[in-house]
């Protein structure tokens, strides 16, 4: 008797309970042998930006290193390609850990079920969360809508300690089922990826900038965040592995915060499965925004980095150069879309999901909805981002914008947040600014005022 372990965004070996329930399971057996695979749909997979296309591959390929080779990659529909493995290798149970966002559910649901028609058991165990959404309850036992308490109870209820892998497993791949994915979009700089990487990304922010990250985060023109969002999206780490090693210091304390806010949104998601897409406070989708051919332009000039104001510009371009932007930024960025362009927030958070590579359907959503002013705790809706503020705060003296603006390299300091007030400042093709802020403001704000009148 054979197991299977079916691997989705866990991608490493240490601190993953499933992988080692499947090698537990196959101890049991008497001959411990586990089938390690991963089920890829190749449609999905080829419209990836290329960056997220090469992260995977790197992901995958790092995994398999660990697994000394013997990861098989699936390549077709995942319940259809995991059930004709599971029935090749002869297993009666494919083991993998459980998601909780709909996409997640709704495919371990289709698995679950195309493994049952065929006398195949899937068990899931586990999340990719230090703790499970859906455990952390208010008193009278409804999920919660604000972070402050739910942090709170989160941190009461506590987690696991990290777990090694367990010993002794006989991992075994199947040579004629596997088909490692090839990248088919360039990537602009050769991207790193993997457990081994995650630790190693993860070592190098506690050195370097964990004592600083209470002051630092927030600044968008210097490393001072982990980076780790990718490898926690694809699970190279666990968030058990990083929050076993946090201390009490300040830093410590808010970067623990940070991560709770992924498990908030995890939360959240499991509860309104329908928000990933839908409007938090439904009142919203009522709203007045922009469509049409104006509408198209501008959100075009959005997705370029060219609506005229740097520090929105530099932010589209960092994630199109690196397939990553600052969390502040994502703000700035995500804050234009919806009050200076009327967009709704949804095209700029498919616009993400395309780009990202640590796309996370959550965090994406919520992270959205929050600064769009329909989400949980959202930042009230008539608090409107300043573009050119929030640069002259967050990039004091100009680096973040001139590192992802080259035609705007040669104005110096703070400057560089105004380039249309220096004679010189648009001169190498950078454009005027797209649209007024404060105009753009104040419609906002009166559109918010039709919409309470309906109310
Ligand atoms: C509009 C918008 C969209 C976003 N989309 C995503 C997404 O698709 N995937 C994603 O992982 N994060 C998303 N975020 C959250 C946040 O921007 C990133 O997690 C963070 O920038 C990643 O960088 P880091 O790993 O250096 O973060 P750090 O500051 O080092 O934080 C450590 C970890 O905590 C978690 N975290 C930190 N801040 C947040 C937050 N505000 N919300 C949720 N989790 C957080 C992340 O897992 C992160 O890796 C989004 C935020 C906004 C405003």
């Amino acid at each position: 008797m054979a197991r299977i372990f079916w691997f989705r965004r866990d991608l490493r070996l240490a601190d993953n309970l499933a992988l080692n329930s499947a090698i537990a399971g196959a101890k049991d057996d008497g001959d411990s042998i586990v089938w390690p695979a991963y089920a890829l749909n190749s449609t999905d997979f080829f419209e990836l930006a290329g960056i997220r296309q090469h992260s995977l591959v790197a992901s995958l390929e790092s995994l398999d290193e660990s697994l000394e080779n013997q990861l098989t990659v699936l390549n077709g529909d995942v319940a259809a390609t995991l059930t004709a493995f599971a029935l090749t290798q002869g297993a009666l149970t494919v083991h993998a850990t459980r998601a909780f966002d709909p996409a997640g559910v709704a495919e371990q649901n289709a698995v679950g079920l195309a493994l049952k028609d065929k006398g195949v058991f899937l068990k899931l165990d586990d999340s990719y969360y230090a703790v499970a959404p859906g455990s952390v309850k208010k008193p009278d036992a409804t999920p919660y809508r604000v972070y402050t308490p739910f942090f709170k109870n989160w941190f009461a209820l506590g987690w696991l300690r990290p777990q090694a892998l367990a010993e002794g497993a006989k991992f075994l791949r199947c040579d004629e089922s596997h088909q490692m994915p090839e990248a088919t979009k360039p990537a602009p700089f050769t991207v790193k990826a993997g457990e081994q990487y995650a630790l190693h990304t993860l070592a190098r922010f506690e050195a370097r900038a964990l004592n600083g990250y209470d002051e630092n985060r927030n600044r968008a023109d210097l490393s001072g965040t982990s980076h780790l969002s990718h490898a926690l999206a694809f699970g190279e780490i666990h968030p058990r592995t990083i929050l076993d090693r946090l201390g009490d210091s300040a830093g410590e304390n808010v970067f623990r915060k940070e991560i709770a806010w992924r498990e908030f949104y995890a939360d959240v998601l499991w509860h309104n499965p329908n928000t990933v897409t839908e409007y938090y406070s439904p009142v919203y989708a009522e709203m007045r925004y922009d469509t049409g051919a104006s509408a198209d332009e501008k959100f075009e000039a959005w997705k370029a980095g060219k609506t005229g104001f740097p520090m929105v510009d530099a932010g589209m371009r960092q994630l199109l150069e690196t397939g990553w932007m600052h969390n502040r930024v994502r703000m700035i960025v995500a804050s234009f879309l919806v009050k200076d362009l009327h967009l709704e927030w949804q095209q700029g958070a498919a616009w993400f999901e395309e780009n990202l590579s640590d796309f996370d359907p959550a965090s994406n959503a919520h992270g959205w909805q929050w600064t769009a002013g329909c989400g949980t705790d959202a930042s009230p809706y008539y608090r409107v981002f300043n573009p050119i503020l929030q640069g002259l705060k967050f990039d004091p003296n100009g680096d973040y914008v001139r590192k992802y603006i080259p035609e705007l390299a040669h104005i110096e300091g703070a400057a560089v947040h105004e380039p249309w007030l220096l004679i010189d400042g648009l001169a190498n093709g950078y454009p005027a600014p797209i649209l007024d802020h404060a105009k753009e403001r104040d419609e906002s704000l009166a559109r918010l005022k039709e919409l309470k009148a309906d109310a």
